[in-house]
């Protein structure tokens, strides 16, 4: 690693102990990754201890939501290797919604190295089961304080991890919400931006209380295309082939999204990115030619779709899990964790 660490990063690592059960997301590695950018150019970044942040409460990502991040795994892999899964990828989403909030790119020579960097100094903290993994969180903040309504001049990025067990999302009951929408046409949707989870939050609390994990959302022009789930993307399975919805301006292009178009092909699944029309969907499940659905992202790799609810009436899918949903995981999870041959080459060592 190009990036020294001093005596106290070299004690904290050595004195961690990870707690039995990690969960996801919750145990949070010793050491982060933080640089600094102000006068126009980055600060060359450093390991240092994981810690509350000082941070003046004038910034401007306190009031403007100047933020974005990344969310990414480091694998155990079968050989011992660690692996992370296509990170060139974050790199450019991460500098793409940087753009999007008038905020400075991370060069990704920079990005990749701090991944690199934190996986390597916490890889004695990844489990070793099968989809356990270190859980990487890139984070970019406008720290200007400064309460005029304009982009900040200083910026932080941090790469802070969690070793984490497998995210059981379980059988997904989803909802349909007819009303809100999580992003808006020209807006920030295809961004990975704090601003858009916030505006998420008050649909997924409204539809716990009726029994649902999680608010299908659809287009904001006409809400009547299938868009995402909050932290995922969505997939059915019509006639044996895959179906989802083609990229819009406001969805998130997940990269588990675009590894598994290019890994069904391989299965000899077709996949079609296309527009969606909900009700068109919810009669193809009624008919039975719609088999299975599924959200796929990051942390869950894939969660199979059990119900999908509307006000008027609910659906359930005849396939839970289906098994298109589970052979793409298999094949997914076999590059990632080194069962498998990677022929795209999205595996880079560590
Ligand atoms: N959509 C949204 C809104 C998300 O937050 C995520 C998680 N990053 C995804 C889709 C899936 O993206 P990925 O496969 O890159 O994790």
């Amino acid at each position: 690693m190009s990036i020294a660490i001093s005596p106290e990063v070299a004690e904290r690592l050595r004195g961690f102990e990870a707690p039995e059960r990690l969960g996801f997301g919750s145990v949070m590695a010793p050491v982060m990754f933080r640089a600094v950018y102000q006068d126009g150019c980055w600060s060359g970044g450093e390991l240092i201890p994981y810690g509350p942040l000082q941070i003046d409460p004038a910034a401007k990502v306190l009031h403007y939501a100047q933020t974005c991040f990344e969310g990414m795994k480091a694998y155990r892999r079968v050989d011992g290797s660690i692996g992370l899964f296509r990170p060139e990828k974050n790199a450019r989403r991460m500098a793409y919604s940087a753009r999007r909030l008038c905020m400075p790119e991370i060069p990704e020579g920079m990005f990749l190295e701090a991944v690199r960097c934190v996986t390597a100094y916490c890889a004695y903290l990844i489990p070793a089961a099968s989809g356990e993994s270190l859980y990487l969180r890139p984070l970019l903040i406008g720290t200007q304080p400064d309460l005029s309504v304009s982009a900040s001049n200083i910026y932080e990025f941090y790469v802070i991890a969690s070793p984490s067990e497998a995210y059981h999302s379980g059988n997904m009951r989803v909802w349909i919400e007819r009303d809100d929408t999580r992003a808006a046409l020209g807006g920030t949707g295809d961004a990975k931006v704090g601003g858009n989870y916030a505006a998420s939050l008050q649909s997924v609390a409204q539809l716990k209380a009726r029994g649902y994990d999680q608010s299908l959302w659809l287009s904001p022009s006409d809400r009547k295309q299938i868009e995402e789930l909050s932290g995922m993307n969505f997939f059915a399975v019509i006639d044996g082939q895959l179906h989802t919805p083609k990229l819009s301006g406001s969805i998130l292009e997940g990269v588990t999204r675009d590894s598994l178009i290019e890994l069904a092909g391989t299965l000899g699944y077709r996949v079609h990115e296309r527009e969606m029309d909900i009700d068109d969907l919810l009669a193809l499940i009624g008919s039975g030619t719609c088999s299975e659905a599924f959200a796929c992202g990051t942390a869950a790799i894939i969660s199979p779709i059990s119900v999908i609810g509307d006000a008027g009436h609910s659906v359930s899918l005849p396939q839970v899990p289906g098994p298109v949903s589970t052979a793409l995981r298999s094949a997914l999870l076999d590059i990632q964790e080194g069962r498998a041959e990677d022929p795209f080459g999205w595996m880079q060592q560590v």
